[in-house]
């Protein structure tokens, strides 16, 4: 026994430079806890094997520290970093990773310390791989497999053996879209169950909210099938002319049959992931030549930004768009949003990215700046990054707080984040995996990556 670890031990030190990072003490730094919106004043935090090894009151510094890197947090604010929960990362067919690896910087330069990529590819595990060996540097990664939709399912026994498929694969988590019919859905949602690998998506329209979160959906992405939820039962959705998202109907609601929605929601204890920005973005009024020379733009090819321009276009140019449309369903969404977080049910920080002028990393300002603007707070929008994504995948008490014992991954930023969430904007410096990359670092990386999509 003791032999076999050492030999493991060895290999893994050759393999692994950042899981065995050396020792780090951040000092002078305030921690910000995101449990309680407290502040734990003048701190050194001590990282050791990946893990927050103390949590120390400045001036009482461990035995031998003068032998351990020593970073002056200079007062500057700690908090657990940023999860974004509805990511997509780039699909490598063709041996070229170089996107991939340019949207771990872009994540990291935001703040953003894990994500849940939620649109899966094989070339995703391998990704996984480096990062958790240590080749690469970049977030931690949950993955879902290919997507359960009308062109990938056939009938209930295939998609219960996709699901089982994709477990046996690797990935940690179910992607479900549109198209599904209810028996399908079951299929999937009871072989997840035993597999014992978390489900949740789009909410197909046969399938609707009610029998979506009655099968065990943990997360409701997009708030989706809510609005039809409380649409009246009398009125049947032409999706001709019911428009993306079926924001159309949105003045059609009835409010009165929420309560039983969010009940349903607490009892089975789904998850939201509300994506605020695709909907501003994507789907609201301000016009795609608008958000095409915003600066963030630079980061990514110039194709993709002009696949983007193309497809709001068009849905503006079919008037789809018109302020007077959208304006209501946006408003619509607000208050749902913050009808079902007051009453508790729990919210996920997920921006979408990249998709529709949403672009890795600065995207999730976006929405916590929209969620800030909808009436959230900025501990529980805090939350929905750290504690709550933790929550959801089970391991609350190993990652999502600055706490003795967790996962040494965490941010420090200028000022105190529960007073002013745009300094979150720009990280002094990140801890991953008990590895410190500085504001410096971060800079070059953006750099780099601006230089790799320069417009001619
Ligand atoms: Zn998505």
């Amino acid at each position: 026994m003791y032999l076999k670890l050492s030999v493991f031990t060895f290999f893994a030190l050759l393999l692994s430079p950042i899981l065995f990072a050396q020792d780090l003490l951040l000092t002078g730094v305030h921690v910000v806890s995101v449990e309680t919106g407290q502040l734990l004043e003048n701190r050194t935090i001590h990282v050791s094997n990946g893990k927050i090894k103390a949590i120390i009151t400045a001036g009482d510094l461990p035995q031998g520290s003068q032998n351990i890197t020593q970073i002056d947090g200079n007062g500057g604010f700690v908090f657990p970093g940023l999860a974004e929960f509805h990511a997509h990362l780039p699909v490598s067919t063709d041996g070229s990773t170089q996107l991939q690896e340019e949207s771990m910087w872009l994540y990291l330069a935001n703040g953003v310390v894990r994500i849940r990529s939620m649109l899966g590819h094989s070339s995703h595990l391998e990704l996984r791989e480096r990062i958790n060996s240590g080749k690469l540097i970049g977030p931690r990664i949950v993955i879902s497999g290919p997507s359960f939709s009308a062109t990938t399912v056939t009938d209930p026994q295939q998609a219960a053996e996709r699901v089982r498929e994709q477990k046996q694969a690797g990935y940690d988590h179910l992607k479900i879209h549109p198209g599904l019919t209810l028996e399908e859905m079951k299929a999937i949602a009871q072989t997840a169950k035993q597999e014992q690998i978390p489900f949740g998506g789009h909410v197909p329209l046969e399938v609707g909210i009610r029998n979506a979160l009655q099968s065990g959906f943990k997360s409701v992405e997009h708030i989706d099938g809510y609005m039809e939820g409380l649409l009246p039962a009398s009125l049947t959705i032409d999706p001709t002319t019911s428009g993306p998202f079926n924001l159309n109907l949105a003045s059609q609601v009835d409010w009165s049959k929420l309560p039983e929605l969010i009940q349903l929601t607490l009892t089975q204890g789904s998850y939201l992931a509300p994506t605020l920005t695709l909907f501003d973005r994507y789907f609201g009024y301000i016009p795609a030549d608008t958000f095409r020379v915003a600066p963030e733009m630079k980061y990514l090819p110039g194709p993709l930004i002009q696949q983007w321009v193309n497809t709001k276009k068009q849905l503006e140019r079919a008037g789809m768009l018109d302020k007077e449309k959208v304006a209501p369903y946006l408003a619509f969404r607000r208050k749902l949003f913050m009808e079902l977080h007051r009453a508790g049910i729990p919210m996920l920080m997920a921006s979408d990215s990249p998709q529709v002028f949403n672009v890795p990393g600065f995207s999730i300002h976006h929405e916590i700046a929209l969620m800030s603007e909808a009436g959230m707070s900025n501990l529980e929008i805090l939350k929905t990054g750290s504690i709550v994504p933790a929550q959801y995948m089970g391991t609350g008490s190993s990652w999502g707080q600055v706490k003795e014992g967790f996962d040494a991954d965490f941010v420090l930023v200028e000022n105190n984040p529960l007073l002013d969430l745009k300094t979150l904007q720009k990280p002094l410096g990140v801890v991953i995996r008990g590895q410190w990359v500085e504001r410096k670092e971060l800079q070059i990386q953006l750099d780099r990556i601006e230089k790799n999509h320069l417009r001619n």
